[in-house]
């Protein structure tokens, strides 16, 4: 079977670089990376040996300096598989080295027992192979949180699976045979917006998760905030100040009260955010106070993370956007109202979505992982 090649750290700063800025000069990754013009051409020689990149045309230099020779990354070096797990289904991708997805599958669990639903993880990646020969680790993302003892990642509080202290890492590696890496989703889709999507090039992002959830990831000086305990960005349960409705926990008028889907659902009397959304447009009353309370709620959020982050970038994504996005006057209205005097004005993206983004984001950690 196919194997990453193990690198040296100075190996990785390089790849990593060309991965996730994009074709460099060998100038240039000298500059960016203090290491001398040597050194960089043995290290260059070692990634193109290992076949991960590949030497391009020589750029002539403003000024009297030697041409300098370009480092392409060779996208289709390597795959990485990645697995977003809901209570029912597995959403599954192969992207190559540059995040691109080249398949997606879905399957519905065959239950929620772990071993079932491990079980489904091998068949998956083992349906990978074939295509993808030189698949190189595997991500997978869920619903919960994920915090890591003696080294190996453990999900615990995976409320749509009724999973808790379950060692995925290592029954996933055990039935796959390839390196994994586990993560909450939000989390996971944050790493892949801030490499690779809505927040590239930017050293400081946030990213909010909308669906039967709500959460929160934060990047800042370019790392993902991990926590102490692996619990960061939990937005979900902030008190908005509206009342009326109550979220699953009993608290009166927090965010999960009016965001959530089982929220929408709950206070427009309609299930499914899309059904909301049509609803609201055909003039429905109740539909309309729904997605106003849900606009406002979010907008909260945003304004508190604004204030607690100040990032670049705040970006709102998740199945239920269409559903917050309503209104987007009122949330705009929310966010000024609860922005402190002292902040600026969120770089706000409400940003499209697709299901298979979760799948795509643990591709991206798988990526992570092992580079
Ligand atoms: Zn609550």
């Amino acid at each position: 079977m196919w194997r990453w090649p193990t690198l040296h750290e100075t190996q990785r700063t390089v790849l990593l670089d060309v991965l996730v800025h994009g074709s460099r000069s060998r100038a240039e990754l000298a500059r960016r990376t203090g290491l001398s013009r040597t050194t960089l051409s043995r290290l260059s020689r070692d990634l193109v040996d290992l076949g991960l990149v590949e030497e391009g045309e020589a750029t002539p230099l403003v000024g009297r300096g030697r041409p300098s020779e370009v480092l392409h990354l060779r996208k289709e070096s390597a795959q990485f598989a990645g697995i977003k797990l809901t209570g029912d289904a597995l959403y599954a991708v192969v992207t190559d080295l540059h995040a691109t997805v080249l398949t997606t599958v879905e399957h519905p669990l065959p239950s929620r027992a772990v071993d079932d639903v491990v079980g489904l993880i091998a068949e998956v990646v083992d349906g990978f192979r074939d295509d993808h020969p030189k698949l190189a680790s595997l991500g997978i993302c869920l619903a919960g949180d994920v915090h890591t003892e003696g080294g190996r990642a453990v999900v615990v509080g995976s409320h749509f699976l009724g999973w808790d202290e379950v060692p995925l890492q290592s029954l996933a590696e055990a039935a796959t045979g390839l390196p994994t890496s586990i993560s909450n989703d939000v989390q996971a889709l944050t790493v892949a917006h801030h490499w690779f999507g809505a927040g590239v090039g930017r050293r400081s992002l946030v990213v909010i998760g909308l669906g039967a959830g709500i959460g929160s990831g934060i990047v800042v000086n370019d790392e993902l905030v991990r926590g102490a305990k692996g619990h960061p960005g939990k937005i979900g349960h902030l008190p908005v100040g509206e009342t009326g409705a109550t979220c699953d926990r009993g608290h009166v008028g927090c965010v999960s009260a009016f965001v959530t889907g089982p929220a929408i659902s709950r206070n427009s009397g309609i299930d499914g955010f899309s059904e909301v959304v049509e609803a609201a447009r055909a003039g429905d009353a109740r539909a309309r106070t729904a997605l106003r309370s849900a606009a406002r709620a979010l907008g909260t959020a945003v304004a508190v993370l604004q204030n607690l982050v100040d990032p670049e970038r705040i970006v709102v994504t998740g199945e239920g956007l269409d559903a917050v996005a309503y209104d987007r006057s009122e949330l705009e209205s929310a966010i000024a109202a609860r922005l402190d005097p002292a902040s600026v004005a969120p770089d706000l993206d409400l940003h499209p979505f697709r299901f298979a983004d979760y799948a795509w984001g643990a591709a991206i950690s798988a990526i992570r992982h092992i580079v």
